[in-house]
């Protein structure tokens, strides 16, 4: 009788609702956990939550599904997060633009360890699709080698326009630019 029960459940609404519940797992795909990906010095000294909502986790699971961890196995080489998920209050603390795709989870600042912000820009613009990619402040190169980072979005609500810029002390420009 127990094993027929049992068997009936796998057929009901009940189980049904069980497997669909949400769960926000800490290892979001095999490279990138949910802790790296929402964690902010700023908020950590202004002790902000920055927890993602459902829909904001499930961004984030497309944005590393389909961009990070498919970058992270083709280049072979870790990636260095240095801003994903931003929570609205977050956003504010650190002067982010109100429209932000950080703070839908859709998108991350990554740099690679001894490759150029350019080259990887490049290495994306050439192997993936994305929504925007931006070159931000990697002008530096004089003093800095590593200056600057890589903006990266991926959405799944719509069509990734693949727009890429350059942004720097000289304003923004279409493209990406040395
Ligand atoms: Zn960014």
């Amino acid at each position: 009788m127990k094993i027929i029960e049992f068997i009936l459940n796998l057929f009901t609404k009940k189980e049904t609702i069980i497997e669909k519940e949400f769960i926000m797992e800490n290892q979001i795909t095999k490279n990138f956990t949910l802790a790296e990906l929402t964690y902010s010095d700023t908020a950590k000294s202004k002790g902000l939550d920055n927890t993602p909502s459902e829909i904001e986790y499930k961004n984030m699971k497309n944005l590393c599904e389909n961009l990070l961890q498919p970058l992270r196995e083709k280049i072979g080489k870790p990636i260095k997060v240095n801003s994903c998920y931003r929570g609205k209050q977050l956003n504010e603390a650190v002067g982010g633009s109100k429209t932000s795709q950080h703070c839908k989870g859709e998108a991350a600042d990554i740099e690679i360890i001894g490759m150029s912000n350019y080259d990887l820009a490049i290495y994306i613009k050439d192997n993936f699709d994305f929504d925007q990619l931006i070159l931000e402040y990697a002008d530096n190169l004089k003093n800095d080698k590593n200056s600057g980072w890589v903006h990266v979005s991926y959405v799944s609500s719509s069509v990734n326009r693949k727009q890429c810029l350059t942004i720097n002390k000289k304003g923004t420009q279409l493209g990406l630019i040395k």
